[in-house]
Formats: structure tokens, sequence, C-alpha cells
């Protein structure tokens, strides 16, 4: 790749970030989540996961390890729905799976060659891009971010769970996009309450309402919580969409909220 893609985000309409302070606290499976309620929202939708430390997505959508090929303009991202060709996913992962790709893309030129990756994938049109960065505000951000804001991003989603909210690292992250005029969407507080497989009744194991509290105390808006559910985690280990085999339950509900809060917001 020579970086020469950099026509490949004209035809994308939304960029959204979805950031976290740290890892574990759900990232990817929002990212996921977010990508499958917009799909079923009737939208065509990307995700280009650059999680260099746990690119979990291709598994969470079941797509494997395909090999990946390119184009005159850059990587062919690979369909989640090869039939419907709705939901695009280009990851990191899909890249290292060569032995000598993994020791450039850790070496000291990773940060460059992430914020390269940003604008060689040859997306085509899509409603809307979701990026799953890496956890924390690290020069892989700023790398991320400066190349896609050639092209326009519209903001960031922060990932958060009920105890991540007491220990600041969200509160660094919000920090990060203020000082580089990253416009902050709103923030997901996610393992908010568990949600029993025998009863379906949700009880906060932990304590809930940080999310909107930091989101008062930092001027952003609260999207919504997501609970801790192990149908959620059970459908993401077997990459299949907890939207579509769940459609009854309380964190279908949770999610869908969060979905469509953004959309209104993106006027999408
Ligand atoms: P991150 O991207 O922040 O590192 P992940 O999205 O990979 O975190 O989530 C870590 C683990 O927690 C995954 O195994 C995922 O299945 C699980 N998980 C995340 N959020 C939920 C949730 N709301 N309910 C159930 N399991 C969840």
């Amino acid at each position: 790749m020579d970086g020469s893609g950099k026509g490949n985000l004209d035809q994308v309409k939304h960029v959204l970030l979805v950031l976290s302070g740290k890892g574990g606290v759900g990232k990817s499976t929002i990212t996921t989540e977010l990508a499958l309620a917009f799909r079923h929202a009737g939208k065509k939708v990307g995700i280009l996961d650059v999680d260099l430390c746990g690119p979990s997505i291709p598994r969470m959508l079941s797509v494997g390890k395909p090999e990946v090929h390119q184009c005159d303009s850059g990587w062919v991202p690979v369909y989640a729905d090869p039939q419907q060709q709705q939901l695009a996913l280009m990851s990191i992962a899909f890249l290292l799976e060569d032995s000598d790709e993994a020791v450039i893309w850790r070496g000291p030129k990773k940060t460059a060659l992430i914020g390269q990756f940003v604008s060689d994938v040859a997306w085509g049109e899509l409603d809307i891009l979701l990026v799953d960065t890496p956890p924390g505000t690290s020069d892989e951000h700023l790398a991320v971010l400066e190349n896609l804001r050639k092209h326009r991003v519209d903001g960031a989603v922060l990932v958060t769970t009920p105890q991540a909210v007491s220990t600041g690292d969200v509160r660094r992250e919000i920090t990060f996009c203020k000082k580089t005029n990253l416009k902050i969407l709103g923030i997901v507080e996610n393992m908010s309450g568990f949600v029993c497989p025998h009863c379906s009744e949700c009880s906060n194991i932990f304590s809930k309402g940080g999310g909107e509290e930091l989101a008062k105390l930092t001027g952003s808006a609260f999207l919504g919580s997501v609970p801790l559910d192990p149908l959620l985690t059970e459908s993401l280990e077997e990459g299949r969409d907890f939207l579509q085999a769940f459609p009854e339950s309380s964190t279908f509900t949770a999610i869908s909220h969060i979905a469509n809060t953004l959309l209104d917001s993106l006027n999408a």
C-alpha cells in the first residue's frame, strides 16, 4: 500500500470513533452491537478495527480469518453479510496473519502504519463508519484521528463501565477529546447491572448511574446503559447477531435506544 487511497472516505457519510479509557470495558462489543443495530435500521455500515491490543471484532461477527484482497485504491473490506453486503469490516487482525506483517506492525513504524491503514480501505458507499480504536489515548489515536480528519469525523462515543468511571480513565479520554477538538457524541455505560439468565431480571452488582453523572459533569450527552447480559456474551463468542436472536430482551432495547439516539444526533 502506498497510502494513495485518499478518496476512500469520500462516499462515507458519517465517521464515528469508539473510545474507552482502558481495555475490557466492552468497546468492541458496543462497536459491534451498534453496527448491527444501524444495519437493522437499514443503514450501510462499516467497521474499521484498529484495536491492535485485541482485535476481536472479526470473531464477534463470525467472519473468521479471511484473506484480504487489494484493489487499485486499497484493501477491500470483508462483508459480515456477504449476501446483503450491508456490513463491511476491515480489521488489523486480517493483516496480522502474516508473521512478517506482525513484526512491522509492532515495530517503530507502527504509528505511521496505523494512520495509513485508516485511509487505505476501499469502503465504497457507506452511511456510517465505526472506528474501534485501541484503549487509552496513545499516539496511535492521534495517528488515526489525523488521518480521518483529512476527511471528516462526526465525533466520538465513549464507553465506560460503572467502576471505570471512578478510576478516572474516562476523564482522561474526555480531556483527550477536548484537546484534539473531537466532538463527544455521548457516553455509554456498559456492564451496567446484570441480567439474570434465569428470570431476566436486571440487578445492580456494581454501582449504577456513574456514566450519567460523568456525562453531566463534563457536559456530554448520556446515550444510555447496557447491562451485563450472559446471552450477549454467548452471542459474541459464537459470532451471532444478538439483536436478531433476542429482540425481546431488555439489552436489545438498551442497544437500540443508543443506536437510535446516535442516528438522530447525526441526522442519519
Ligand atoms: P474491549 O473492547 O473494551 O477490550 P470487549 O468488547 O472485547 O472489550 O469486551 C470484553 C469481554 O466482555 C468480551 O468477552 C465481551 O463478550 C464481554 N462483554 C462486554 N460487554 C458485555 C455486556 N454488556 N454483556 C455481556 N458481556 C459483555
